[in-house]
């Protein structure tokens, strides 16, 4: 029981990486507050874990829905002890000149300006229980990924948002780090492979990029943010943890 009775806020919390995290947490005993825009997936989520959960509807695109998620969750629970920003899209295989200024913006506003907006409101509430930030980035943001600029450049964002905002809460107590997952096995992994033209070829190349020859399963990186919400890594701050099976070795 590593996070008995502390409460984590989980964004995209109903599926995927953030289902992981949701199910990781609330084995160890926490309350967990799942934010996601897919209301159905949430409570089918909670109703299936063994400690108290809240399913919230919420598009975190919206800083009035972001606000309310954070309000719910401490009427609810009275307490933040992590948040966990996990929420993302991955467009389409698109090249620079295919997507247009303003879809960039839509997935900014998605991948990166809900890191900002949810800190934003959740910093006066993780302030009280010298609480812990944990960002879902991506190893694109240090790689790059071709006809992907617009997502890498979010994941960007969000690893540079959190070397800078560790810096800002350090004197409050609060440590903020990032994890940067290379392949991981979610329905965002199998839609993405799906828009290109040979997809089961693709996950299987997608597979073999990390020397450990597989993708990672979402419960890996789940345990992976209970490490950094907990005080076994209570020096590490600032950091965008690769978490990628060996993918970035062996140039
Ligand atoms: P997923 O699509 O499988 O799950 C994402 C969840 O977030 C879904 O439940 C979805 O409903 C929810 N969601 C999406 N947009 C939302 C919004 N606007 N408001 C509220 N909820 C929203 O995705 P995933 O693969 O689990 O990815 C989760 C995060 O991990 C993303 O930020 C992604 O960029 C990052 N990531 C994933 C991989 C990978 O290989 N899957 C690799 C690196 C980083």
């Amino acid at each position: 029981m590593r996070f008995s009775k502390r409460v984590v806020l989980v964004t995209g919390g109903a599926r995927g990486i953030g289902a992981g995290c949701t199910r990781v947490f609330s084995r160890e005993g926490a309350f967990v507050a799942v934010v996601d825009r897919d209301l159905e997936a949430a409570r089918a989520l909670v109703e299936a874990l063994p400690h108290p959960a809240v399913a919230i509807q919420a598009d975190v695109s919206s800083e009035s829905q972001i606000l309310e998620a954070i309000n719910e969750t401490i009427a609810r629970f009275g307490q933040l002890d992590c948040l966990i920003n996990n929420a993302g899209i991955h467009p389409p295989d698109t090249p620079l000149t295919a997507m247009t200024p303003e879809q960039v913006m839509d997935v900014l506003r998605v991948n990166f300006l809900s890191t900002y907006t949810t800190c934003y409101y959740a910093l006066e509430h993780l302030k009280k229980t010298k609480g812990t930030i944990v960002n879902i980035s991506s190893m694109t943001a240090v790689l790059g990924q071709r006809n992907s600029t617009a997502y890498a450049a979010s994941k960007g964002a969000q690893l540079s948002f959190t070397k800078s905002l560790a810096l800002e809460c350090a004197d409050f107590g609060i440590r903020v780090n990032a994890i940067l997952p290379s392949n991981v096995d979610t329905p965002l992994m199998r839609s993405w492979a799906a828009t290109l033209a040979d997809p089961d070829a693709a996950l299987e190349r997608i597979a073999a990029l990390q020397p450990l020859g597989r993708m990672a399963d979402v419960e890996e990186i789940g345990r992976v943010c209970l490490f950094l919400a907990t005080e076994d890594s209570s020096f590490i701050t600032g950091q965008g943890l690769q978490v990628d099976g060996g993918a970035s070795l062996d140039y």
